[in-house]
């Protein structure tokens, strides 16, 4: 099975899922989005009342950020595959719990694991401590890190501000282009290494 198929069935068993109270107060699940064959994957922090009501992650004002930001280092979303920490969207975008990051965790992992990218950019602080608790995001932004989790195997990670806080805060804004700018010879760098260790 290739893995735009092996997505798909997973997204199946995502929307099914009814295991912690946010899919009760969510008009519905969102899975992710983008090319399955991506080797960056996005991951943000959890579906807004725009993604909620459109079933797709980073569709409101922080996705058109986002969208800005990618033409930066001329991508588009069909280059890219994007996920959230939870899959539902938190009652009045509430931050997801620690509890419910960690019902949903399993699914992030899953996805992951059929897409394998080369680098997973994580959007915003809590995207971030999910893989590295202790870690600050004002420390670690722009940075590459790499790590090894069960399940999942050793997995390099880009710590990057969320669109979402950069909106309105000119600093932030100035440091997330900056850091996105980055993203394509770090991705080079990555790729280079794997050939050396083949
Ligand atoms: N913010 C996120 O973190 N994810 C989305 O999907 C939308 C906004």
């Amino acid at each position: 099975m290739n893995k735009k198929n092996k997505l798909e069935k997973l997204n199946k068993k995502m929307l099914a899922c009814c295991r912690c109270a946010l899919r009760k107060s969510c008009k519905q699940v969102v899975p992710g989005a983008g090319n399955a064959e991506a080797e960056i994957m996005f991951i943000g922090e959890a579906p807004g009342k725009k993604e909620d009501e459109l079933g797709v992650p980073f569709v409101g004002a922080a996705g058109k950020f986002l969208d800005e930001m990618l033409s930066h280092i001329k991508l588009k979303r069909e280059d890219i595959y994007i996920a959230n920490t939870v899959k539902c969207r938190p009652p009045e975008n509430r931050d997801p719990s620690s509890e419910e990051k960690e019902i949903c965790w399993e699914w992030l992992v899953g996805q992951i694991k059929i897409i394998q990218p080369k680098i997973i950019v994580t959007l915003g602080r809590h995207s971030m401590n999910l893989f590295f608790p202790e870690k600050k995001i004002s420390e670690v932004h722009g940075k590459d890190m790499s790590k090894e989790f069960p399940k999942m195997g050793k997995q390099v990670f880009f710590a990057a501000y969320h669109p979402a806080a950069a909106l309105y805060n000119g600093g932030m804004r100035e440091a997330l282009i900056k850091d996105f700018k980055k993203i394509p010879n770090v991705l080079k760098f990555i790729k280079e290494d794997n050939k050396k260790d083949i």
